[in-house]
Order: C-alpha cells, then structure tokens, then sequence
C-alpha cells in the first residue's frame, strides 16, 4: 500500500516553515475532524494521516529523517511488510493527542484545562487578531500586459478559480435538511475558556469554528467545508503607467472565508511585455533610430513612431551618430504623479554599403573638395596621434 507524501498530505511545499506546517495541519484537521465529519471514515481517515504527517514534520529529527527515507523512515527495522500508523514500533501518537496539543483544546473527549501551556502560546498568544485563521486566504494572479496598454491604461478580463461560499448548503456545510446541533465542546458560545498557568485566554472553539453548532451531517458538496472551488471571470481596470510588478488589489476576490471569516484579496500582479522599439527606463521611453549620412550632415526632418502616434523629430545639419534627441511628453504617464515621461530617441547614423558608381564619383569629388577641413573632431585625433608616427 502506497502512503501519501506527508507534505503533499498538508497541501505544502517540501521547504514550508514550521509556521506554514502549523497553518496547513490546522486548516485540514478541522476540516477533517470525526465531530465535523460524523460517520464519515474517508474523512476520520484523512484526519489520521494529516496528524501523522504534522507529527513527524513538526519534529526537525524526524522531518529530516523523513525527508532522507521516505516513510520507511518510521517503520520498524527489519520490516515486515508496510505498518499502519500507530502501530507498534511506528510509534505514531493518538491523532487526537496531536489535534490538542495543536488547538489547546477541544479534541475529543476534552482532556479538561491545563497542560502544554506553551504551545497553546504559540498559538494564540500574542494576541494578534483572534479568528483570523477563518479568513479566506488572498490569491496572486500574474497579468502580461503590452507596453501600450500600461502606457495608456485598459480593462481586461481575466479568469481564475477560486474558493466561494457553497451553494449547496449556502456556506453553512450542513448538508440542506441536516440539522444543526449545539457544538459540545462550547457549548453553543463558540469560544471556550483555556488555563494556561495563572492566565486564562478565551480563544475560538476549535471544534465549531466560533460558530456554536456543530453540522449534523457534511454538505455533500464542499465535505462541510463550506466553501467550493469555483471559476470567476473579473473585469480589471489597469491605471495608465502602471510598470512590471505593479500590483493591484481587488478588495474581497480572494477565497471565501470559513464559517463567517472575510473573504482575501486578489492581487494581481502585472508583468509588461517588452516592446520591439522601446525600452522603459521608468516613465522614459528610450528607442534607437537609423538615419542617413545625407540627412544627418545636411540636416531635415523624420518621422517617429511614439506610443502616442507618429511624431516629427528636427534633425540638426551635422548630427553624430549617437546623438539623444528628447521628445517631450512622448514618454510613459506617471502613476504618482500627472506627469508624463520623455521619449529619448538616439540616432545612428548609417553608411550606404554599396554605391552606384555615379555616387562614388559624386563622393570622391566631395572629399577632394573638402579635403580635412570639414572635419573637426578627426582633424584634432591625428594632430595628437602623429607625436606616435
Ligand atoms: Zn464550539
Ligand atoms: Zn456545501
């Protein structure tokens, strides 16, 4: 019998911290628990395997030796053929004790106050926003975007899965005309009283989710969870000037939150794709541009192409090669501010490759006629270059 990995049993990355172990071991073990899933042995035997796996991966010993042998790892030496959990040797704890050393509380049977008052810290200490764990997580989704389009703003339509409130049984996770029963662990007030040492905490029912009723039988649907995995299509609106890495937030798209937690956000993240003319160097457009020797040394004018439409660039009678020309306002639009970039256009001055031999004779007759006169900057070199001759 194949055994399912421990880290694909918790829905995490073989790297995930042991705070990210936590957070996964807590979200299936409720969604697994026998007083959630009453009757249901796929789900009490998917409750076992999750504590297994969070027992052995919440141990930096034993997770290393997992992670170097496998499963095998816990089976007893010599072994004689695949051993359960909790078998002898295996020396897997009851799943239930993993649950309540975890939640603090609320396994089955209750174990009473007291007891492991440092890893109920761990959990609830600090007192950072209690309940948060039944909010709906935020969700990522990469958007390419063209140049154009971040330059000018667009609306696009995306589509994504994502978890929604049931609506089988509208979120609740009862099975519609299952009743509901009063949670035994709280007794109906969704919170129950810990002692940890002298201090007393309230925290939310680990068994009801802070709803004070426990699901006679699961929505068939979700598994009572309440909550589904669905396609949902989103109109975006992309501000002009957004950049790679830009992230927008759409308030409320992300997974649906459990048992009356807030739904996440859903961010998504814009990557531009490169342009063939223009390079983005923030809201400047920079682009390279040939021209012919004729116009560069007589001077005259050309056409170029911006994000906004053709525009007209002057070029001065003696341009080099090289030279960064600016158009202003041709650039991209600032998303900070209602500025708007430059478009820098460098010219490079282009040699025809083969003449006519009626251009070569017009050539030759201008470089007699103009001998080294008309040429400055190389007249200089050679003056400084014949001390070397
Ligand atoms: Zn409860
Ligand atoms: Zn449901």
């Amino acid at each position: 019998m194949a055994q399912t990995d421990y880290y694909e049993l918790l829905g995490v990355q073989k790297g995930a911290s042991e705070d990210e172990l936590k957070k996964a071991y807590r979200k299936k073990a409720i969604q697994y628990h026998p007083d959630k899933n009453p009757g249901d042995k796929q789900a009490e035997e998917n409750f076992k395997k999750v504590s297994e796996a969070y027992e052995v991966l919440k141990d930096p010993q034993k997770r290393a030796a997992y992670d170097r042998y496998g499963h095998a790892a816990f089976q007893q030496a010599g072994g004689a053929g695949p051993r359960g959990p909790g078998g002898a040797g295996g020396g897997f704890h009851d799943p239930f004790d993993i649950f309540r050393e975890v939640f603090g509380a609320g396994g089955r049977g209750g174990m009473g106050g007291g007891g492991g008052g440092g890893i109920f810290d761990e959990f609830f200490g600090g007192g950072g926003g209690g309940g948060t764990d039944r909010d709906g997580s935020d969700l990522r989704y990469d958007l390419e975007i063209t140049l154009e389009e971040a330059a000018k703003g667009a609306e696009k339509e995306i589509t994504f899965r994502r978890a929604v409130s049931c609506e089988r049984c509208d979120g609740t996770g009862a099975e519609p005309g299952s009743k509901k029963v009063t949670c035994p662990t709280c007794r109906g007030a969704g919170q129950v009283r810990r002692s940890g040492g002298i201090i007393t905490f309230t925290q939310v029912c680990p068994t009801c989710g802070g709803s004070g009723q426990k699901i006679e039988k699961a929505c068939t649907a979700c598994h009572g969870e309440g909550r589904a995995p669905k396609t949902t299509k989103l109109t975006v609106r992309i501000p002009a000037g957004v950049d790679t890495g830009s992230r927008l937030r759409s308030a409320g798209n992300g997974e649906a939150g459990l048992a009356g937690g807030q739904a996440g956000d859903l961010y998504i993240v814009l990557q531009v794709k490169e342009h063939e003319l223009f390079e983005r160097h923030g809201d400047d457009l920079f682009c390279e541009i040939p021209i012919k020797f004729t116009l560069a040394t007589l001077g005259g004018s050309i056409e170029v192409p911006t994000l906004f439409g053709k525009g007209s660039l002057k070029i001065p009678a003696g341009t080099q090669s090289g030279t960064t020309f600016r158009l202003r306002g041709k650039g991209m639009p600032s998303l900070r501010s209602r500025t708007q970039g430059d478009q820098l256009v460098r010219v490079h001055v282009e040699v025809p490759q083969s003449l006519t031999s009626e251009q070569k004779k017009i050539l030759e007759e201008f470089a007699k006629v103009s001998g080294d006169a008309d040429h400055p900057t190389s007249q200089s070199w050679f003056d400084k270059a014949k001390k070397f001759f």
